[in-house]
């Protein structure tokens, strides 16, 4: 579909407007603000600017449709029907619903149609399914008491969500908080707002009711405080940098709100010279450059064994030079630009960092001009050798298409170098040695291992960060517990 085919789908989003206790709305005063295309510096639509009045207004909306309305107090069935059904909307505006995230995001088509978007659709239809699986227990207390436990909601969740997956990193916590029966306000990333404002269009017609989702769009940081301040909202679940999050966690703290933190990440991928490694250096590549590097759990350092190390880097730089940047609305494209511009800068920077710091730049390193897309925030895949542990580039996280590579010599060094970041998303270990793998994945300090793979996932599956990658996990049952608070019971029994 070309962009100027699927123009009329953004009338469908209603972009200018707010979603607001179950209608759309103007912000109050009436501000919008362009919503570009990374792929070629064009406006796609307006976008409602809300000021911290609207994001009062949509808080009261879901205290009111959360203290009053129908939906906490629903059939653990009927809230999964709603989600069910939602699925269901998703399938049948799919092509839509991809084709906004790549124009917003810069994400390819093939991603998001191939990958985001039958995830999202299994993962309201999980949690669709769980709804129904919140069980308390009754326990034997030993005493003449029935006792037992309810998982009730927490009541108003403000969720804040980053720009690089802006449809799965929505349903991660949309799709669990109403199956729990929470009433929601969320705040997309200023740049990726679409899809937010589509499924807040699709589950209305999914049959939730008025108030129980919100959507605000606008200046990011000004409406994130207020909704964090506001003493309406229970609970924060938050994508997002580790900075923001640590000030989100402050902020917090004034009305003892719950909140749950999924954070920045520097991933190592530790390649022995055992593994097989054809898949693993396809596999290392695309994990470090999946969703042009923008991808908190992306394999950003790879930790290779000293004596493959000269074999794995020629490959992998002869992997980068075949990748072309390209539009994302192209079906062949897998590498499209970066998602805005101040993160575009930011590359910039730390490719600047790295140089100054001494590594080597192996590959990569510039701007790639798109002659069909001049304005388009095109980048190549960039991949540093020649580092050290300690560097910027190989502590930091850059966020963007920007690949440290790191020697090893033993399976003790991988592991304390691959522990060696304040980080601890995620992590892979490729290798023929299954004892090795088991060994090494138990040591690393983070919340996802994959052995001899890298960026698989399932709604099944929790994700989430260890030290100041965060806490809470999202998706898999344990993701619940984000969204449910338990009350005990006691009954006294004697006559
Ligand atoms: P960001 O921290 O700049 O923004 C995230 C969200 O917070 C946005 O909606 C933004 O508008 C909002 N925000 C900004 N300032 C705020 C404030 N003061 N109070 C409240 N909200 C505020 O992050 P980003 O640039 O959108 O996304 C990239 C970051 O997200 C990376 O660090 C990445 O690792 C992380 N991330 C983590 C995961 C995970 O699952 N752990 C997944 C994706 C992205």
């Amino acid at each position: 579909m070309s962009i100027t085919e699927a123009r009329p789908h953004l009338r469908t989003v209603r972009p200018g407007q707010l979603f607001i206790d179950g209608a759309w709305a103007d912000a109050a005063e009436g501000r919008t603000i362009p919503n570009l295309n990374p792929a070629d510096g064009t406006v796609t639509t307006q976008v409602a600017a809300a000021d911290p009045a609207d994001m009062q207004r949509a808080v009261r909306s879901a205290r009111r449709a959360f203290d009053e309305g129908p939906w906490p107090r629903m059939s653990a069935h009927e809230r999964g029907r709603v989600l069910l059904r939602a699925a269901e909307l998703i399938e049948r505006d799919a092509q839509e619903i991809a084709f906004l995230e790549t124009i917003d995001m810069g994400k390819p088509i093939s991603v998001s149609s191939g990958i985001d978007l039958p995830f999202v659709t299994q993962a309201y239809r999980y949690f669709g399914g769980l709804a129904a699986h919140l069980d308390g227990a009754t326990r034997s207390t030993g005493t003449p008491t029935f006792a037992y436990t309810l998982h009730e909601p927490v009541g108003v969740v403000g969720a804040i969500t980053p720009f690089n997956f802006p449809l799965i990193l929505s349903t991660s916590k949309l799709a669990p908080a109403l199956a729990a029966g929470n009433t929601v306000v969320h705040k997309p990333a200023e740049p990726t707002p679409l899809t937010a404002l589509k499924m807040a269009a699709l589950l209305a017609e999914a049959g939730l009711p008025e108030g129980v989702l919100n959507v605000v769009t606008g200046p990011g940081p000004e409406l994130g405080q207020t909704l964090v301040d506001d003493p309406g909202v229970d609970k924060i679940a938050f994508t997002g940098s580790t900075a923001v999050g640590q000030s989100i966690i402050r902020a917090a703290a004034a009305t003892l709100k719950k909140v749950t933190m999924e954070l920045g990440g520097k991933s190592a991928n530790i390649l022995f010279a055992d593994a097989d490694l054809d898949r693993a250096v396809d596999d290392a590549f695309w994990a470090a450059f999946f969703n042009t590097g923008q991808y908190c759990m992306a394999g950003t350092r790879l930790l290779v064994q000293r004596s493959v190390l000269a074999e794995v880097t020629e490959r992998l730089v002869a992997q980068a030079e075949a990748v072309t940047p390209a539009d994302p609305l192209l079906d062949t494209t897998w590498f499209g630009p970066i998602a805005h511009q101040a993160q575009y800068d930011k590359v910039v920077e730390y490719v600047g960092i790295g140089q100054a710091e001494g590594a080597r730049l192996a590959t990569g390193g510039t701007a790639f001009h798109n002659p069909d897309q001049p304005d388009g925030l095109y980048w190549r895949p960039t991949i540093f050798t020649d580092a050290t542990p300690d560097m910027r580039i190989s502590q930091e996280e850059i966020f963007g298409p920007v690949l440290t590579v790191l020697p090893f010599d033993t399976e003790q060094e991988a592991v304390a170098l691959a522990n060696s970041t304040k980080y601890g998303l995620a992590a892979g270990v490729h290798t023929r040695d299954a004892k090795r793998a088991h060994r090494v994945a138990g040591a690393l300090a983070a919340g996802t291992c994959w052995v001899n793979t890298y960026s698989q996932f399932d709604p099944r599956m929790p994700m989430g960060g260890y030290k100041h990658s965060g806490y809470g996990r999202e998706f898999g049952p344990e993701s619940m517990h984000n969204y449910t608070q338990v009350k005990s019971v006691w009954m006294d029994l004697r006559e």
